[in-house]
């Protein structure tokens, strides 16, 4: 059985730890953001963002509910980004994750408009590759360590473990005390089931989680690339120019650049001499 995570937004105080975190053990950039009127901040996860807490005032029988929820790429069971990949460069691992290969990627974004969570982000200044999305700290679990969030989490609104055991701690959680939550393990069964599970007081349609079929959504990704290898070969293909020539005049601009920083140094030496 592969490794999931146990989200409960009933623990979570929004401290935004996790996310701070999962910056930091990525060594991803900051990025501009804007006021949305809450403390969300950014708006949306991206490739220098790859997880955010979501801040939604929701009211139920006339009770307000301030919910903070954790987000990020769900490490489907059945994930419809690889399945979309015309080039093998997402793939689910053994272990859980849904790991990306930048070196693979030729940036066609079919996983982003396969995935039913909207979470593949396409980045053109990405160093890091082409697309960006949480990848469960693929590189911890590994060396057998929990991921970063999770170790940072002071309230422990995020546990780290096999999938079988959180599914039974999620039911004993809504068992022992039924009045805390909606009686749902979101991601139990959603499009086929996903690594991160999830725990709430409110019904997650209300925080603006999709509502998903148990069905995986590559039933659907698979017969349309079956159906359409041409067009998504040709898309891949055109996608791949695109990029390349956006990067060969990167390149060009860079080193148009470079002989001017000399001649500025060299300038500057003629000056102290
Ligand atoms: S949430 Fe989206 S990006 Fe993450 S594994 Fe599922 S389909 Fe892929
Ligand atoms: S599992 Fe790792 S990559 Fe994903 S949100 Fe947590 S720290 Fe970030
Ligand atoms: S670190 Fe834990 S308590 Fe803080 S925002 Fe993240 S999930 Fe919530």
């Amino acid at each position: 059985m592969s490794n999931a995570m146990l989200i409960d937004l009933t623990r979570c105080i929004g401290c935004r730890g996790c996310q701070a975190a999962c910056k930091q053990w990525h060594d991803l950039p900051a990025e501009s953001t804007r006021n949305l009127g809450s403390y969300q901040n950014p708006p949306k996860t991206s490739g220098k963002t790859w997880t955010l807490i979501s801040f939604d005032e929701i009211t139920v029988d006339g009770q307000l509910d301030w919910v903070f929820a954790k987000r990020q790429c769900m490490h489907c069971q059945h994930p419809a980004c690889a399945s979309a990949c015309t080039v093998g460069a997402l793939h689910k691992t053994a272990d859980g994750p849904v790991a990306y290969d930048a070196a693979k990627c030729i940036g066609c974004r079919y996983c982003q408009y396969a995935c039913p969570y909207d979470i593949p982000a396409y980045e053109w200044d990405q160093t890091l590759g082409l697309i960006g999305k949480c990848d469960f700290c693929v590189d911890r679990q590994a060396a057998g360590l929990e991921p970063a969030c999770v170790k940072a989490c002071p309230t422990e609104a995020l546990v780290f473990g096999k999938r079988s055991d959180l599914l039974a701690e999620a039911r004993r959680r809504l068992a022992r005390t039924p009045h805390n939550y909606v009686q749902h393990i979101y991601g139990e069964h959603e499009a086929g089931g996903a690594s991160m599970l999830y725990l709430s007081s409110v019904p997650f349609a209300s925080l603006g989680f999709p509502t998903l079929a148990a069905e995986p959504a590559t039933a659907y990704t698979e017969l349309i690339m079956r159906q359409t290898p041409g067009i998504a070969l040709g898309v891949a293909a055109g996608a791949s120019a695109v990029y390349w020539i956006i990067r060969r005049r990167q390149m060009m601009q860079e080193q148009a650049a470079a002989p001017a920083t000399v001649t500025t140094a060299e300038s500057a030496e003629e000056v102290q001499s």
